[in-house]
């Protein structure tokens, strides 16, 4: 009896490893995944408040898999992050984006102009080689540096200071802009925004939903645009939503605003659609 208890918990123990099983499942997919260059790049509108215009696209990941469907970021960016594989996921991210935004420059649409952000992961911001890596990226593409923004988190730009100064230098040297992400959520000190040579502030969404609901986040989300255009820093809104939140965005100055309110994040064929219909 007692045997059998032991064997019967010892045939146990891998069942509460059901968890592990599937993350490594899903280590191995997203690993083939990366080998076949399946994953896709949704682009989401970033509208200068003042022109109206779509100044700036975010690149955002999607992974379409044969039989979960379209997989969001959330599902599979913190196992990419935990795995490594994240910067391979990064750079090709990376090469896609810089591709699409100089075959959107070169095509007659009215884009000439048009940047695109990509979030890069900390891990990849601790890559010795990530100059060089986004320069070759560049140079491949054929997309001038200028316009290309890498949006890194405030943690991430916390982890170590001096180091990510002589990084964010070199990046900034090559003519590559920097914005952080999520601002206002992460790292309390606000004095590394007078060291690091950053070009933007992106709010995050979480104060920008509140700014008709709750004083605080109007506060907050103004104290943010002061902030910014005292440090000389461009200033977005993410998640804007309805246009109560963009009228306020306006009339406060924020530079640029993203959210649903002008479109979800989009396949390259969809924003082109969405282009048409907006922008004419
Ligand atoms: P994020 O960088 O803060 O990206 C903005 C997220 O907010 C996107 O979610 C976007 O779809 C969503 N969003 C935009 N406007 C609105 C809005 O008006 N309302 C609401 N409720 N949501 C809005 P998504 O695409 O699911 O991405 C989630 C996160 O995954 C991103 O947050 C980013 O941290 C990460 N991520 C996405 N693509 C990449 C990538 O290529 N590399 C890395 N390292 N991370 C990525
Ligand atoms: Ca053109
Ligand atoms: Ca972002
Ligand atoms: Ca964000």
């Amino acid at each position: 009896k007692q045997q059998g208890r032991n064997n019967f918990q010892y045939y146990m123990a891998p069942e509460k490893t059901e968890a592990q099983i599937e993350r490594f499942a899903m280590e191995a997919m997203l690993r083939k995944a990366l080998e076949r260059d399946e994953l896709l790049v949704y682009y989401q509108p970033r509208i200068h408040t003042k022109s109206e215009k779509v100044v700036c696209v975010e690149a955002l990941v999607r992974w379409q898999h044969p039989t979960l469907g379209v997989v969001p970021p959330k599902d599979f960016i913190p196992l990419a992050e935990e795995t490594g594989l994240i910067v391979q996921l990064g750079e090709q991210v990376l090469r896609k984006a810089c591709a699409q935004i100089k075959k959107w420059q070169d095509d007659d649409i009215g884009l000439d102009e048009l940047s695109v952000s990509v979030n890069l992961s900390p891990l990849q911001f601790r890559q010795q080689h990530l100059p060089a890596v986004i320069a070759r990226i560049l140079r491949q593409a054929g997309l001038k540096p200028q316009y290309l923004e890498l949006e890194i988190t405030e943690s991430a730009a916390m982890q170590n200071v001096n180091r990510n100064i002589l990084m964010l230098r070199e990046l900034k040297e090559m003519g590559v802009k920097i914005s952080i992400d999520d601002f206002g959520t992460g790292y309390s000190s606000l004095s590394y925004l007078k060291k690091f040579p950053i070009d933007a502030l992106k709010v995050d969404r979480s104060f920008i939903s509140g700014i008709h609901e709750d004083p605080d986040d109007a506060a907050i989300v103004n104290a943010i645009i002061v902030l910014a255009k005292t440090l000389k820093l461009k200033v977005t809104a993410e998640g804007v939503e309805t246009e109560e939140q963009y009228l306020y965005l306006q009339q406060h100055h924020c530079d640029e605003a993203q959210g649903y309110l002008f479109g979800k994040p989009m396949p390259p064929e969809t924003f082109e659609e969405w282009l048409k219909l907006n922008m004419t």
